[in-house]
């Protein structure tokens, strides 16, 4: 007689694409979307500054010389 033992779905770890509006944020207010122009005022996350750049919350690319990089692969640069 076999155990029903509990089986471990294996689809656990969801692939999901870089999409915009898919990133969790825990902040309050929560951080702006890849869409707005004040998208560079997210959290950052991961701060690499060492190396000239840092992630934000919304998945931005924040690069020192003021150009930034959206999550879907747009190179765009800060105004002003
Ligand atoms: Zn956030």
């Amino acid at each position: 007689m076999e155990d029903i033992t509990r089986t471990v779905p294996t689809s656990v770890t969801r692939t999901d694409p870089p999409r915009r509006s898919t990133t969790m944020c825990d902040h309050s207010p929560s951080c702006p979307d890849t869409d707005s122009s004040a998208c560079c005022t997210a959290h950052v996350v991961a701060d690499h500054s060492e190396q000239g750049w840092c992630r934000l919350c919304n998945g931005v690319i924040l690069f020192d010389d003021g150009g930034y990089l959206t999550p879907d692969g747009r190179a765009l640069k800060l105004a002003g």
